[in-house]
Parts: structure tokens; sequence; C-alpha cells
């Protein structure tokens, strides 16, 4: 066992403060990981403050890790030490069912192992990215392109595959009209991916405080929701809308916003149920869809891409001790468009 430094939240709501943990002695297939930057994805949040129900403490999150590999266990074949190396959402997951098996493990049927908050295949609880070390078995460990800077491609390893996914199965490219609801860590990754993949890309936000930055992202037109006439104005007229807003707020009026067969793809996950309506679904045939990050294979396939046309975050990096100032801005909307954790920050306590 090695003892990790990190910060933790002891109980629900508490503020995040140091907490040192056991990581696991190194078996045939684990790589250890020194932990270089962590994003604060709003998940984290999420779950300190236990919205989404069955929250283990104390916790430590963080699931947008990137590092260097420091050891291999005497099995691994893909990492050697001195690797750059991710770490995301899951870290482990059965193997064996048909999701699994078809490169689909956050679907896994059976027991996915997430990054913190969760229980690995022995019962003992995961901690996650806010901490120096990791270990992780190498198939849940991603290579990182060695063009990108690790800080800034750190929140590929969540809020990046989470939009890319459901752009790549809904089929977003040219000739498509594509909006992204809510300009956060995700959304301005989903602008992103949206304009790089030659889709019409439209943003919609609360207001058209950030609509500079959303062109500047590579959004062709932006919207604000508070203005009644947007949604008078869009009317029947995207193809895939990706909502990626972590609060309520009334999908059937976003709904109104596809064409026929147009589909809308929910991400955020907020903390209370969210009515529907039939009508606004039979009226255009359209779809109502769900899609929880992306598969282990596809997360590889995504940070290649990025690689490739140079995709990262648009990042504010932060020392760990400006951890909970930096969360209570992200709750404000506050966030262009993503923090990340700078763990040798750690060190000072
Ligand atoms: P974030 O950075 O806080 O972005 C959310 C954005 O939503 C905000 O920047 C804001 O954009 C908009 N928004 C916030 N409150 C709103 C409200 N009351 N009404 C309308 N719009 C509002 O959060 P994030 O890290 O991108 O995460 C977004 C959500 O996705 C969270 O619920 C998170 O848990 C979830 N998530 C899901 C998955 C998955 O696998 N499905 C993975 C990661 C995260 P504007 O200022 O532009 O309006
Ligand atoms: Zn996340
Ligand atoms: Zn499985």
């Amino acid at each position: 066992m090695s003892a990790t430094k990190g910060y933790a939240a002891m109980r629900v709501k508490e503020a995040l403060g140091p907490f040192t943990f056991e990581r696991r002695e190194l078996r045939d297939h684990d790589v250890a990981i020194e932990i270089k930057y962590c994003g604060i994805c709003h998940s984290d949040i999420h779950q300190v403050r236990d919205e989404w129900g069955g929250a283990i403490f104390p916790m430590v999150p963080g699931h947008e890790i990137t590092g260097v590999v420091t050891a291999t266990g005497r099995g691994v074949t893909k990492y050697k030490a001195g690797d750059k190396a991710g770490v995301g959402v899951l870290v482990d997951s059965c193997r064996t069912c048909v999701e699994c098996k078809s490169g689909q493990e956050p679907y896994c049927t059976v027991q996915g192992v997430f990054t913190y908050n969760s229980r690995d295949k022995e019962g003992a609880p995961t901690y996650g990215g806010y901490s120096e070390k990791i270990v992780v078995d190498e198939n849940y460990v991603y290579r990182m392109p060695e063009n990108l800077p690790l800080d800034a491609a750190a929140p590929l390893l969540c809020a990046g595959i989470t939009v890319y996914s459901p752009l790549r199965h809904w089929e977003a490219g040219p000739g498509k009209r594509v909006a992204i609801v809510g300009l956060g860590g995700l959304g301005h990754m989903g602008v992103k991916f949206s304009h790089a993949l030659g889709a019409e890309t439209t943003v919609l936000s609360q207001s058209l405080k950030k609509q500079a930055d959303g062109k500047r992202l590579g959004a062709d037109q932006f919207y604000a929701t508070a203005d009644p006439e947007t949604f008078v104005k869009l009317k029947g007229y995207f193809d895939l809308i990706i909502n990626t807003v972590s609060s309520e707020m009334d999908w059937n009026q976003y709904l109104q916003l596809l064409r026929m067969d147009g589909s809308m793809v929910v991400v955020g996950i907020p903390e209370k149920q969210v009515p529907i309506g039939a009508s606004d679904l039979i009226h255009g045939r359209r779809s109502l869809a769900g899609s929880m990050v992306g598969g282990i294979a596809e997360t590889q396939g995504m940070l290649d891409f990025c690689g490739k046309h140079n995709i990262v975050a648009d990042i504010e990096v932060v020392p760990m001790q400006k951890v909970n100032e930096a969360c209570e801005r992200v709750l404000k909307s506050d966030v262009r468009y993503r923090f990340v954790i700078d763990m040798a920050s750690l060190k000072n306590g």
C-alpha cells in the first residue's frame, strides 16, 4: 500500500480539505501514475452534494486525470515508466457482458467501477484524481497524444468524450444543424467538436455574455435562451441538440426546436426529475435520448482525434487550495471553460 495525499469531502456538502489515504500495491496489470493535473467536472460537485444519491464519504473527487507513468505491474505491455497517461470516468468494468465486449464499458450491466464514489471489485471505495497518484489497470488507462499539454488535455477525459461520443453516434457532420445547450465545460468542448466534424453549430446559452467566446470556439450562431424570441425563431430547426445543462429546465421547450426525426441527447444530470409531455415527441417523430461518457476504445480514438486536430479545453489552472472557490464559481456558470487543478500545489498542504 502506498500513502497518498489528496483533497476530500469528509461528509456530504462539506468543503474539500487535505486527506491521506492508501493506493493499492501494483497488481500484474496495474499502472501507477503520478497525477499532474485534474479537471473539475460539474459531476464532482453533484456527487459531493450527494445530488444523485448513494454517495460514499470520505470522497476524493476527480475523473479528468493526466500524468506520467511511474511504475508498472509485471504483466503490463501497453505502458512504461515516463509515458504520458490519462484516466477518465471509469477504472474497471466486468469485461464480460455484451456492452463491455462491444466497447461500451460505461453501460456495463454487471459492474462498472467509477474512478471515485464507487466500489472496486473487492468492495473497496475508489478515490479520484484530486490526489498525487493513482493506480489503474492498464486496460482503463489512456495514451495522451505527445503534442497536447497535459493541463489543457485533462478535461478531454470526461468533458471531451461525453460530448464527442453522442456527436459521433448521432452523426454530426456536414449538412447537419447541431445545437449545444449550456456553454460550460462540456458545452465548450461540444462546440469545438461539432465545428471540427463540419456541422453547423449553434450555442444556446442563458444570455449573450459568452457570445464572443462561443464564436471563437467555432459556433456559427449564438442565441440567448432567456429571450423568448429564440424559441420562436429556431422552432423545428435542429437535427441534433446536445443538452449539457446541470440543472432542471423545461426540456419540452427544447424538443420543439428539433425538425422531423431530430434528437435531443441529454448529457447534463440535474438533481431532480424533469417532466416530459408526449406531444412534443410525437409531433415531428422526435427522439429524446441520453448518453454517458464513452467507451474505452472510443475515448482513445477521441484523444487521437484531438492530437491530430490540436483540440484541447480552454482552461483556468488553479492550485488545490483554491478548489472550493473554483467549485463555487462553476455553480454560478462563472467558468471559462474548465478549471484544472495543478497537482504540484498539493506539496503546499
Ligand atoms: P458546467 O461547466 O457547470 O456547465 C453547465 C452549463 O449549463 C453552464 O455553464 C451554463 O451555461 C448552463 N446552465 C447552468 N445552469 C443553468 C440553468 N439553470 N439553466 C440553463 N442553463 C444553465 O458543467 P459541466 O461540467 O459541463 O457538466 C454539465 C452537466 O453534465 C452536469 O450535470 C454533469 O454532471 C453532467 N455530466 C454528465 C456526463 C455524462 O456522462 N452524461 C459526464 C460529465 C458531466 P450557460 O452559461 O452558457 O447558460
Ligand atoms: Zn465528469
Ligand atoms: Zn460489463
